[in-house]
């Protein structure tokens, strides 16, 4: 069985709690539905990361899936970190809020369920600076995932087997491809390079609106570079010279290949988008 820790404090339904002492009813409709939505916050030197900005895509989720929680969603957070400082100086919160507990299973809900809140800190495991430059490998795989890839939902499962599929032949990660367009890998936003130009997939309903990809794109800018957002096509893959990864945990990650194609590192466009984002923290 896998050990839960339980010097990390947890947030449950109103209380704060060690996280291995949380246990949730079957019949809640995270558990039986996929019926949630959840974000991923950082914090550096006790510092939340852009805590706004997911907090404004956790209300965009909430509001979509029609789940309406009481409590303050950025206490709750803020809370978290503060009560688990102990375990390092960069933290990542994970918060859930499923539909709630529900019974009998059946697809509609009912109308007065409450709202499951769960949420926990845990130190992230991330690559330095040097260990990033080694790049990480992409298999293109199809996108079977619905389509409001923009609420971010708990119902992860598609994402989960195209990383494993990925793994399994040799690669880092997935790059989701639905109908010949690239979206997204398995959990990060992408970017490519072409000379001064940095392209990315346009944020419709089809990819995360991340918010490290939001702040790249400001990076981009500050540093000179264009930034096109439009449609990518599987065929212009070979065309890029380069490609990087992000999201809220791994932050900026060069991609070295994709599928057969070696992309080159760019070490100077790594690095000064690196120092760029580090100046934000
Ligand atoms: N795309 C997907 C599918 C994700 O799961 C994530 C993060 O979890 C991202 C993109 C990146 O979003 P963010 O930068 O807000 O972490």
């Amino acid at each position: 069985m896998t050990n839960i820790p339980s010097n990390v404090q947890a947030y449950y339904n109103g209380a704060f709690l060690p996280l291995d002492q949380v246990s949730i009813s079957p019949f809640d409709r995270g558990f039986l539905f996929g019926d949630g939505v959840y974000e991923v916050i950082v914090s550096y030197d006790s510092k939340p990361f852009y805590l706004d900005q997911h907090m404004e895509r956790l209300e965009r989720s909430l509001k979509f899936c029609r789940i309406a929680p009481q409590q303050d969603m950025t206490e709750i957070v803020e809370a978290l970190f503060e009560k688990n400082r102990h375990l390092g100086n960069h933290l990542a919160c994970y918060l859930q809020i499923s539909r709630g507990v529900d019974y009998p299973r059946q697809h509609q809900h009912s109308s007065n369920v409450e709202p499951t809140i769960f949420g926990y800190c845990f130190a992230p495991v991330i690559k330095s600076f040097e260990d990033k430059k080694t790049g990480l490998s992409l298999k293109t795989v199809a996108d079977i995932r619905w389509l409001h890839c923009d609420i971010k939902a708990i119902t992860l499962l598609p994402n989960g087997l195209a990383k494993q599929q990925a793994i399994d032949l040799g690669y880092d990660d997935a790059l989701q491809i639905r109908e010949g367009e690239v979206k997204e890998t398995s959990s990060g936003n992408i970017f490519f390079v072409k000379q001064n130009t940095l392209y990315t997939p346009e944020s419709d309903n089809e990819i995360l609106h991340g918010v490290t990809r939001k702040l790249l794109s400001e990076i981009a800018k500050a540093e000179a570079l264009e930034l096109v957002e439009r449609k990518i096509f599987t065929e212009e893959l070979t065309e890029f010279t380069g490609a990087f990864l992000c999201s809220t945990i791994s932050e900026i990650t060069p991609i070295t290949q994709i599928d057969e194609y070696v992309y080159s590192l760019n070490e100077d466009l790594y690095t000064r988008l690196h120092l760029a984002f580090n100046a934000l923290k």
